[in-house]
């Protein structure tokens, strides 16, 4: 594995990096070089990202375009199964709609 601190290769059952001396026991700094490594398809999306994409989902006519247009992009997959799971939700509450208001 790689120290998180100063990028240098260190055995993966060292707790402590013996060049800079951090201590990288807690396996969270090796996790989380782990995703920025991962390639864009599988990147995760951060917290930040699906308020975004749920405010922009909420848009009428324009955000449901972006929703259909990312849930059938291969691009990344946890945005497309966002978007997928958001289509979902939207039709229940469209469906929901008519029956609580007809
Ligand atoms: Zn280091």
């Amino acid at each position: 594995m790689y120290c998180v601190n100063c990028g240098k290769k260190i055995k993966d059952n060292m707790n402590i990096c013996f060049n800079c001396g951090k201590n990288v026991a807690n396996s969270n700094y090796f996790h989380d070089l782990e995703i920025k490594n991962l390639p864009d398809k599988f990147k995760p999306i951060s917290a930040w990202g699906y308020f975004g994409y749920q405010l922009l989902f909420a848009i009428p006519i324009i955000g449901w375009i972006f929703l259909i247009i990312f849930a059938l992009k291969e691009e990344n997959i946890n945005l497309r199964n966002f978007a997928k799971s958001y289509f979902c939700f939207l039709l229940l509450c469209i469906i929901g709609y008519f029956i609580f208001t007809m």
